[in-house]
Formats: C-alpha cells, sequence, structure tokens
C-alpha cells in the first residue's frame, strides 16, 4: 500500500480507505510495457467516488497486430510451447507464488476498480485466483494423448498439442479470478496469448502480467491489450492470426465474437454470457436459511455475476413467511465503502451499469410489479444501489426475462414441482439454478430437469477448481475450470506409421 488516507464515504461515516499506488498502465507487449501506438490513454474510475484513479494506455488494432506478432513468434519459435509441462508447472507455481506475496495489493487493485470488497478479494478471489495457477500446474505434466488400435499394419497414437495463440475477452465484474481462470489453463496447455480486460477494471490484469514476467513466463506468451471492446476487442476476434478466443461477457458481444470469428479465419470460439438464473425454493425449506441464501444469491458481487439468482421461486405454502424474511434480511444488508471489513456489498462497477440497474427498477415498476424493498440509490456519490426486490412479477416482464446485473429480484410464487420446473426452464439463458429442499427424490428430479451448466443444491455460488463452469442455451458454450478448460486450449493430432514385423498386429 502506498497511503492510507481518512476519506467520508458520502454518508457522513468516517473509513479507512487504503488506495494503492497504481504502478502499471501502460500495455503490456513481449516483456515490457509500452504505450499505444497512438499514443492514446482512457481513464479509469472509482466506482465509490465517481473519480478518476488513473489514464491507462488505450490499445486499437495496431497495438493487438503488436501483441499477436509476439504471441505468434512466442509460440511458432520461443521455448513455452515446447518445454516440459513439468517446466512448465514450476513457473506456474512460481506466479501463484508471488500472487499470494502480493495480497493486498490485488484486493486493493479490484477493490477501486471495481467496487469490490477489499476482504472478499484478498480472502478469495486472490488466493482463488492463485490457487487455479496451482492446480493447472498440477496438470500440465499429465497432458497426453493415447496409444490407437489400427485395423491394419499401423502403429498409431495421438498427442495433445496447445492450439497455438489464444485471444481472452474479459469482463470487469470479477477482474482477478475472470483473468486467470482463462490464463491458467491457457498456461499449463503451452498456448501464448493476448489478454483484454475490461475498460472498466484494466489495473490488475496489468499487475498480473508484471508477475508472470517475474515468474519466468518469456517474453510474448502473455501479453495485456488495454483498450475497448469495439476496438481491441474487436481486432482480437477478427485476427486473422489468432487461433482462438474464449469471452465472458455479454450474450450480445458473443454473438459479435462468433460472427467475427465466422467470418475471418473460423478460429475457435468459447463463449461464457449472461444469465437469468432460477432459485427454486420448497415448502420444506428452512425458512430462515433460505432467505438468506436468496439474498445472498443476488446481492453477493452487487448482483453483478453472471449466476445471480434473479429469480427467486417460492412454494405457495412457505410464500408470505418466506416474502416476509427476506425483506427484513435485505433492509439489513449493509452497503458501504468495500474497503470497510463490515460493508457487504459495494458500489456498482460504473455509472452506467448504476444507471442500467435503475432504469430496469423504473421498467419493473412500470410494468406493475410491486417494489417490496429497496429501488434506489444509496448514499451521496458512488454508484451504489440498495438490494431491491419485486414481486407480483409475471412471466413475461421484462425484469424477469433480461439479465439486470445488479442487486435486483424478482420474486414468485409457485405450487407444484412441474410447474417449479417450467418456469425455471422459461428462459433464453441457462448458465446456473438453484434447488432448496430437504428431499433428495425432489432434488434429484429438478436437478436433472434444469437446462442449466451447473446447479446447486442446498447451496448457492459454490465453485471449485474442479467444477467445470459455462452455459447451456444463449449462456454460451464451452467449459471454464476443471479440466474441460484446459482440454478446451489443446487439439488432437493423430500420428501414424507402418508397423512391419511385428508379431502383435
Ligand atoms: P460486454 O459484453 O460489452 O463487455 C465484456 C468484454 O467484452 C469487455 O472486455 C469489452 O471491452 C469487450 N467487448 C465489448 N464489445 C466488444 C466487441 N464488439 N468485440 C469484442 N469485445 C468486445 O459487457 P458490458 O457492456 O460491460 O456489460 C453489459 C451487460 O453484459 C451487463 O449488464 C451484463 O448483463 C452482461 N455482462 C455479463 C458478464 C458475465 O460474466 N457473463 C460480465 C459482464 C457483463
Amino acid at each position: 500500500m502506498a497511503n492510507h488516507e481518512q476519506q467520508s464515504n458520502g454518508n457522513g461515516e468516517m473509513n479507512q480507505l487504503k488506495i494503492p499506488e497504481i504502478k502499471f498502465t501502460k500495455l503490456f507487449i513481449n516483456g515490457e510495457f509500452v504505450d499505444s501506438i497512438k499514443g492514446r490513454n482512457f481513464e479509469t474510475v472509482d466506482p465509490r467516488t465517481g473519480e478518476v484513479i488513473a489514464t491507462v494506455a488505450e490499445g486499437d488494432k495496431e497495438d493487438v497486430d503488436v501483441a499477436v506478432k509476439a504471441a505468434r513468434t512466442a509460440f511458432d519459435q520461443g521455448p513455452w510451447p515446447r518445454m516440459s509441462g513439468f517446466q512448465r508447472a514450476r513457473i506456474m507455481e512460481k506466479f501463484a507464488d508471488l500472487i499470494e506475496q502480493n495480497n493486498n495489493e490485488l484486493a486493493a487493485l479490484d477493490c477501486i476498480d471495481a467496487g469490490k470488497l477489499f476482504m472478499m478479494g484478498k480472502l478469495v478471489d486472490i488466493p482463488a485466483g492463485a490457487a487455479s495457477l496451482r492446480y493447472y500446474a498440477g496438470a500440465a505434466d499429465k497432458i497426453h494423448g493415447e496409444v490407437l488400435k489400427s485395423t491394419r499394419s499401423l502403429h498409431a497414437y495421438t498427442l495433445k498439442e496447445p492450439i497455438g495463440v489464444a485471444g481472452h475477452i474479459i469482463p470487469w465484474n470479477f477482474p482477478t479470478s475472470m483473468f486467470l481462470m482463462k490464463v491458467a489453463p491457457a498456461l499449463a496447455a503451452g498456448c501464448t496469448m493476448i489478454v483484454k480486460p475490461a475498460e472498466q477494471t484494466p489495473l490488475s490484469a496489468l499487475f498480473y502480467a508484471h508477475l508472470a514476467k517475474q515468474a519466468g513466463v518469456p517474453d510474448g506468451v502473455l501479453n495485456v491489450v488495454t483498450g475497448f471492446g469495439h476496438t481491441a476487442g474487436a481486432a482480437i476476434s477478427s485476427h486473422m492470426d489468432i487461433d482462438m478466443v474464449c469471452f465472458t461477457g455479454s450474450t450480445e458481444v458473443g454473438r459479435l465474437i462468433m460472427q467475427a470469428a465466422a467470418t475471418s479465419n473460423l478460429k475457435q470460439v468459447s463463449l461464457e454470457l449472461g444469465g437469468k438464473s432460477p432459485l427454486i425454493i420448497f415448502d420444506d425449506a428452512d425458512l430462515d436459511k433460505a432467505a438468506g441464501l436468496a439474498l445472498q444469491g443476488i446481492v453477493h458481487n452487487k448482483g453483478e455475476v453472471c449466476v445471480s439468482s434473479s429469480r427467486v421461486y417460492v412454494q405457495e405454502g412457505i410464500y408470505d413467511e418466506f416474502e416476509k424474511k427476506l425483506v427484513e434480511k435485505a433492509k439489513a444488508w449493509k452497503l458501504g465503502d468495500p474497503f470497510d471489513p463490515n460493508t457487504r456489498q459495494g458500489p456498482q462497477v460504473d455509472k452506467r451499469q448504476f444507471e442500467r440497474i435503475l432504469s430496469y427498477i423504473d421498467i419493473g415498476m412500470k410494468e406493475g410489479a410491486t417494489l417490496l424493498t429497496g429501488g434506489k440509490p444509496w448514499g451521496s456519490k458512488g454508484y451504489y444501489v440498495e438490494p431491491t426486490v419485486f414481486a407480483d412479477v409475471k412471466e413475461d416482464m421484462q425484469i424477469v426475462r433480461e439479465e439486470i446485473f445488479g442487486p435486483v429480484m424478482s420474486l414468485m410464487k409457485f405450487k407444484t414441482i412441474e410447474e417449479a420446473i417450467e418456469r425455471a426452464n422459461n428462459s433464453k439463458y441457462g448458465l446456473a439454478a438453484g434447488i432448496v429442499t430437504k428431499d433428495l427424490n425432489v432434488a434429484n428430479r429438478v436437478s436433472r430437469s434444469i437446462r442449466a451448466g451447473i446447479i446447486w443444491i442446498n447451496c448457492y455460488f459454490e465453485f471449485d477448481l474442479d467444477f467445470p463452469y459455462g452455459g447451456y442455451k444463449m449462456s454460451g458454450f464451452g467449459r471454464d475450470l476443471g479440466l474441460n478448460a484446459l482440454h478446451k486450449y489443446l487439439q488432437v493430432k493423430t500420428v501414424a506409421t507402418p508397423l512391419y514385423d511385428s508379431p502383435w498386429l
């Protein structure tokens, strides 16, 4: 930490704010921090105050071209894809060590850039990011193909080879997790890469690039081009020399990325997109726990989570009581400065997202839903939105069909298990779902009937390194995490040779 200062949070309370020194603001290409070719910069803003934190180099198509050349050369001629998985793993472990040593500073960067809770970064996101490097490091020396059984006199086998240069376009809601969730399996596979962090949250990505170099990741293997989506992002998805693009973000942009891949070099595409995930609470649930889980499901990370449980279906027998408990809990939820360890919810990422959420709240009221609690900005500065719960929501309302990406829940009542399944599946999205019941038979039936990539029973947001994660339907395709993610960065080559004198054909 460079300095500590006392500052009001806008509500008369004084908090200890820890502002990290901003050390890295340039593009990271071929192992060096460089200005953008056009010399342009953009501002990144602290959502707690709306004030500018730093100006950051604005990469464009020309900068992406230079970064791709570096990554291409590192892939075609450099040591990274050629060294053994065991050697790559040692460097990845060192990278993880450095992340752990810089935990406070990284958590503080995500806190001021994205409004994320400092303690959550420090205790969860940053350690889990380092752990993902260790997880994939553990797999790097276990990548192998198989011996094939030929029907003719051939000896044949498969090789699993790195796919080449990967383009990673990532969003702002989890700057650390998204960066490492994509970079770690790609490094283990032996790929080289370009990462474009979201324009709202470029700071920690540049710090990670610095740590990767310190750890011994060779120049050109990991390049970070900060900049905007329609320029730098579009240049990645349409680039002729990038072999695959992995994207997390909105469904609209996912579609653009797929189109760009189709009309350029047919690069492989992996998309982790939006969601409108249902949480189904049955009559036999523990009311207090279920209400807590439902609230967490929508306010965690200020609702800026693709798997947020934004549609909550409660069975009619407990509905009224559940509604009371939920509202009580939502009213007691503590908003404030994300550096304060007592704060449970920080500001939305930026003014645009803040206004977008408020406009959805307005739409909900105009559509005739009943606002049970929240619905307003909080505090006198920054981009805070109160936890908001709508009841009397109809399935065709915009607030229940579209991803709001903020702390706004639609609460609905259901009668039967069949109705719950049908309504849960009544969405163009299929990212996640939650079920709360003590009845194993119900849990099994519902979990196998819902079309979503991850189902949580009597829990929510339970991720782990080995749990593949991704979407059904318009929530995308391809999986992050688990060994599925490693295999995304590999391709299969078959090698065959005649086998002349074997007695064992
Ligand atoms: P977005 O999809 O526009 O941005 C995500 C990333 O894509 C950023 O790095 C951005 O620069 C890049 N991008 C934007 N346009 C691009 C293009 N034409 N080509 C290539 N890359 C491009 O998300 P947003 O506009 O910041 O947020 C809008 C909504 O998207 C949110 O309200 C939310 O509903 C959804 N979203 C979902 C996730 C998720 O984790 N699934 C994350 C962020 C946003």
